[in-house]
């Protein structure tokens, strides 16, 4: 019987990635009794002390990323490591904070490292008798079509066989690429002129935080944007995002130091200046990627999720959220289909892929008012219209940041929805300007009668 034939009855599948998406699905996996086996091409993140050390570091998971994780029992210590943020603090050049609530008091979003999400899932999945794990063992070849993959390790390549594959092997995905040469993909790819760098705050001189750790900290200035999340360790990781040819500009310690000064005032005396310096010099800009592709699968051979299948830029910090998701709406749409796992597939593709496309969209267009709408009067008024409309009719107006953090609605309809309450808001902001222009002229015509008589 051909290895193919073999495979196809077999319940296992192979998940390249042991990263953030590729954990939680060999969760899902798991539960409907597959075994799984995950090649990850790095070494355990559970034995290296500086795993990563300069790939964000932090990231914030919403509800939208918690439901699927609250399905497989990968909650419950969370808050150990996370940090609950309930708004935005604007920094402004004189050193004034504008704090800003997310919605009602139940929104927050938790603040988390990489490192210790992926090691607590890793934890959860190892500890799972269905679960193998294989680090430093890289996919670099496959046949998706008689259902093998070659990996390399230490000791040289092997083959493997599987029922099925899943690509959870983030922005660069050798699954993508491979699966490219073997059907027909449409594929998009964005790199933005901006680049980012992290740096560390460290905790004030008494060991506690230097700003409140309860909230996103934001410098917006208009072409660029420095961004904070605390850690449990009273740090606060720090995301500086500008373009790479303004990073280049700051060549001496004196061009760093009269940057922070002038355009982060507030933030430069919490730095060890020594230190800042050499972050800024030492630490890499990374480039930030867009990928968008279609379809994400192969018959019943082979499926991409999470970074794989649609990388984003970091403003709306979607993108383990929307790649939890993917697990979650995978193994629901299976579950619909009593594991017919073609016709799922199929379906997956159809209904994921425009939802993946509108947050990619939005996250783009989330830096633009991260860095230069938050400051405009119009945008403030504008959101005050919207949050007051949410609490007049909170089930049936929801503001677009809400709808994207804390609901599961379908990226695409978040987004029609949300440009059809713009439109209503435009309405409201005209009627509004038209009534004040005619409370002044009429007052001025009042006046003018007045100094006649
Ligand atoms: C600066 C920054 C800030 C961010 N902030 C947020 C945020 O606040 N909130 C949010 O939701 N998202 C955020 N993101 C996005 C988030 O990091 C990604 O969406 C998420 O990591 C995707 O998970 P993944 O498992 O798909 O990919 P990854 O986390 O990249 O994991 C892929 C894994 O596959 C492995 N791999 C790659 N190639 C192979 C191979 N050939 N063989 C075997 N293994 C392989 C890699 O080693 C890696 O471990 C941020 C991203 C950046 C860059």
């Amino acid at each position: 019987m051909a290895q193919a034939e073999l495979n196809y009855n077999k319940k296992n599948v192979i998940i390249v990635g042991g990263g953030l998406s590729g954990c939680l699905q060999a969760l899902y996996w798991s539960k409907k009794g597959y075994k799984v086996n995950i090649y990850e091409s790095r070494p355990d993140p559970r034995s290296q002390k500086y795993y990563s050390r300069w790939r964000s570091m932090n990231l914030t998971l919403s509800e939208r990323g918690l439901l699927p994780l609250r399905l497989v029992d990968a909650e419950d210590g969370l808050e150990e490591f996370g940090i609950r943020l309930y708004g935005r603090v604007l920094h402004s050049l004189d050193g004034e904070l504008k704090k800003r609530k997310y919605g009602n008091p139940n929104h927050f979003i938790l603040s988390v490292t990489r490192q210790q999400l992926n090691q607590h899932l890793i934890n959860l999945a190892d500890n799972d008798p269905n679960v193998n794990f294989h680090f430093e063992d890289k996919l670099i070849d496959a046949d998706f079509n008689k259902g093998s993959a070659v990996f390399k390790n230490i000791d040289g390549t092997h083959t493997e066989t599987c029922r099925l594959f899943i690509g959870s092997d983030g922005t660069y995905s050798k699954v993508r690429e491979l699966l490219m040469k073997q059907i027909r993909m449409n594929y998009w790819q964005l790199c933005i002129p901006d680049g980012y760098k992290q740096l560390e705050m460290p905790p004030t001189a008494n060991g506690e935080f230097a700003m409140d750790p309860h909230y996103l900290h934001i410098w917006p200035r208009s072409t660029f944007m420095l961004v904070a999340l605390p850690n449990k360790n009273k740090t606060f990781t720090m995301t500086w995002f500008m373009s790479f040819q303004k990073f280049n500009e700051l060549k001496t310690d004196e061009d760093i130091i009269k940057f922070f000064q002038k355009y982060f005032p507030d933030a430069f005396p919490l730095f060890h200046e020594r230190s800042l310096v050499n972050q800024v010099q030492s630490y890499p800009t990374n480039k930030l990627i867009t990928i968008k592709c279609s379809p994400y699968h192969h018959s019943d051979k082979v499926v991409i999720s999470g970074d794989a299948a649609h990388a984003m830029c970091p403003f709306y910090g979607q993108g383990v959220n929307c790649a939890f998701e993917d697990c979650m709406i995978l193994h629901q749409i299976l579950d619909q289909n009593n594991m017919d796992i073609e016709k799922s597939l199929a379906e997956y593709s159809d209904t994921r892929q425009p939802d993946a496309e509108a947050i990619v969209d939005l996250t783009l267009y989330n830096y633009t008012e991260l860095r230069l709408l938050v400051n405009s009067k119009s945008f403030i008024f504008h959101q005050k219209v919207d949050l007051f409309l949410h609490w007049l009719m909170p089930q049936k107006w929801i503001p677009l940041y809400i709808m994207t953090q804390f609901t599961n609605i379908g990226y695409a309809e978040v987004v029609q929805r949300s440009k059809f309450q713009n439109r209503i808001i435009s309405v409201i902001e005209c009627v509004a300007g038209v009534s004040f222009l005619g409370i002044i002229s009429s007052i001025g015509f009042a006046l003018y009668k007045y100094s006649k008589n």
